[in-house]
């Protein structure tokens, strides 16, 4: 078997899901805005390293979507999210405080790490570069709020950092966040993972494997308040029998076990 980050984090967040979307085949539709323009936009982020016109990138790319139904946020459209990029954009150029000067193989770097069992863990890693002139391990990420930078050191803990560094032995890993909004702002959110987090997470790792390969899928259902996580769960529609949101929300692939999952980007 080959697993990736978001396959292990959605084991650790309701088991169930894991078996809908992994073993039952139950996908998200992928009509979300957010998701599709990040995606674009980080092809244009790749078009700036290789001395291409970043914003035309942009443009090209998000282009192929604006007559296609996507679901957008509450204030966001088409036009308002070229607008936001495009500024994003000419705000990272301004500041110059990245630096990937081997593009062709330092963006979108495919890490495979062997684990017991014949199984693989895959990652693919955003982009492996300079910040502010020393090296880190970047993770790009398009947002409409600011991420939480406080307190101190709290981005130690991000589990999706903690498991790029422990996929490519850097310790020196960061988060740089292009945040849409009426001020656009990019954020540099920079740590330090240490060996001990590094030991931690492939034991999580391999005791989450176990825990699959075991056939255990019992339901986490979150019901809890004010936080719900069934509420913004992709399958909740399958944990209530309801068509409808079966239907509005989800795509069954008969072929789950195709890899096509592998390289997508949880936000
Ligand atoms: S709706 Fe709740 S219980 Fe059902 S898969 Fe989603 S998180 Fe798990």
């Amino acid at each position: 078997m080959i697993y990736s980050y978001t396959q292990i984090s959605q084991y650790l967040r309701c088991p169930r899901l894991y078996r809908y979307r992994y073993l039952d085949g139950w996908q998200e539709k992928d009509t979300r805005a957010s998701m599709i323009f990040g995606r674009c936009f980080e092809k244009a982020l790749a078009a700036y390293f290789q001395g291409e016109d970043c914003v035309s990138a942009l443009f090209k790319e998000w282009n192929v979507y604006k007559d296609a139904p996507l679901d957008y946020g509450k204030t966001d459209s088409w036009d308002r999210m070229l607008h936001q990029g495009t500024q994003l954009l000419h705000l990272f150029v301004q500041e110059n405080r990245v630096c990937v000067s081997r593009p062709l193989q330092d963006l979108q770097t495919k890490i495979i790490r062997s684990l017991p069992n014949a199984n693989e863990f895959i990652a693919y890693v955003d982009a492996i570069g300079e910040i502010d002139g020393a090296p880190y391990l970047i993770d790009w990420k398009t947002t409409t709020s600011r991420y939480v930078d406080e307190p101190e050191g709290l981005w130690a803990l991000d589990p999706q950092l903690i498991c790029y560094s422990w996929m490519s032995g850097i310790h020196n890993v960061a988060m740089v966040v292009f945040v849409r909004k009426k001020l656009p702002e990019i954020q540099y959110l920079k740590t330090s993972i240490g060996d001990e987090q590094l030991k931690e997470y492939g034991h999580l790792v391999e005791t989450t494997i176990q825990q699959i390969e075991s056939g255990s899928f019992p339901s986490h259902s979150g019901i809890r308040f004010p936080m719900n996580g069934c509420t913004s769960c992709s399958h909740l529609g399958l944990c209530l029998n309801n068509q409808q949101l079966i239907e509005s929300g989800l795509i069954r692939r008969p072929g789950a076990h195709e890899l096509d999952w592998l390289d997508q980007l949880a936000d």
